[in-house]
């Protein structure tokens, strides 16, 4: 039976990035030996970065100025790594999930945070709006997607003082304004490449300007200078995220990517608020998720979610359930999300209905 991939993160991933993936690791380039035996200072594999580099500038129209780079330790190790560079006295937070609650924890041990806003009230239902940015802040840190919640900022926000996000779960989902932020930053294993890598875009002159002693690792100057090769980097997962930059340039894009999310988050929301058994649970359109879309039954269908699980999960439905935090289901709909498992969860969703109600 095929199998939709919904799951959260690790994720689905094009097929071609998996098969060439696969191939380099039996034999690279024809060298005889694999992706995974050879030196990261090979003379073959600096092209795999520099091409990985230089797509991430192309796709993302990256100005002059700033570095991209590829780090270990996960979008978890940046929530530390972002106020430990640029830091000095006080950051603005926005406080939209448990991603932003754990970068605001790590922050406060460098300084005074000032939560601008948050929807932990209602379980991040919403993505707050009509707050002050303190403009003598050093940056205001946003996360563009909330992976477990289904919010999402999908436009750059304006902001008195330079920003930084976490674009773990969105990043390549839609043209960004690269300009408007010091420091960009997510693990791969969302919308990009296997679980391993992480991708930091920081622009260089806003370095250097703390005035504490930076451990060598966590210093970004020290991977500018290093070109991400001051220590061993995860080289099959930056292969892998090079096989996926190349499929987004041929398939047309970070605008084609966001013309596909929009197809697909548009068919699935609309049968969610068609169907009488299921409920979006982000009410606001406009804050909707194109990435991670997450419905619960309707309060009347309530103890039919276990049904509905396993009704799902027999036509090849996979990683639907929701976080646990939130209940109910999450479709997860990266970029390589095609949109006929979207309408085959749509299908599952319109059968159940005819079985459950008398329409
Ligand atoms: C998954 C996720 C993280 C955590 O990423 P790790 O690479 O596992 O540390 C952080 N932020 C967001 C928005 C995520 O979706």
């Amino acid at each position: 039976m095929k199998k939709h991939n919904f799951n959260a993160g690790p994720s689905i991933l094009p097929r071609e990035v998996i098969e060439n993936t696969a191939k380099a690791i039996l034999d690279f380039n024809g060298s005889g030996l694999s992706l995974m035996e050879i030196s990261h200072r090979a003379k073959d594999f600096q092209p795999v970065v520099d091409e990985a580099v230089a797509l991430f500038k192309e796709l993302l129209n990256i100005p002059e100025g700033y570095s991209v780079l590829f780090l270990g330790g996960g979008a978890s190790m940046e929530f530390c790594m972002v106020p430990y560079n640029f830091l000095e006295k006080k950051a603005a937070y926005l406080n939209t999930g448990v991603w932003a609650k754990k970068a605001i924890k790590e922050a406060k041990a460098f300084g005074e945070v000032v939560e601008v806003a948050s929807s932990a009230d209602t379980t991040y239902n919403y993505i707050p709006k009509g707050y002050d940015i303190p403009a003598d802040a050093d940056y205001f840190h946003v996360t563009t997607n909330n992976t477990i919640y289904g919010t999402e900022l999908k436009q750059d926000l304006d902001s008195p003082i330079p920003m930084i996000a976490d674009m773990s779960s969105d990043i390549f989902s839609r043209p960004i304004d690269v300009s408007k932020y010091i420091c960009i930053y997510g693990g791969a294993q969302k919308n990009l490449a296997p679980a391993g890598v992480t991708f930091v875009i920081v622009k260089n002159e806003a370095l250097g300007k703390v005035s504490r002693y930076i451990p060598t690792m966590l210093n970004y100057q020290t991977h500018v200078d290093g070109g991400s090769m001051f220590n061993t980097p995860p080289v099959v997962p930056i292969y892998a995220a090079l096989q996926t930059l190349r499929w987004i340039k041929a398939e047309g894009g970070v605008v084609e990517m966001e013309r596909r999310a929009i197809e697909r988050a548009e068919m699935l929301y609309n049968e969610i608020d068609r169907n009488k058994m299921f409920v979006a649970t982000v009410a606001d359109k406009e804050d909707r998720s194109r990435m991670n879309i997450c419905f619960v039954m309707a309060p009347e269908y309530k103890e039919l979610e276990a049904d509905f699980m396993k009704f799902a999960t027999e036509r090849g439905m996979v990683g639907i359930k929701g976080h646990r935090s939130v209940g109910g289901f999450r479709a997860s709909c990266y970029n390589a999300m095609p949109k006929e498992s979207v309408q085959a969860l749509i299908d599952c969703m319109q059968e159940f209905e005819k079985q459950h109600t008398d329409l």
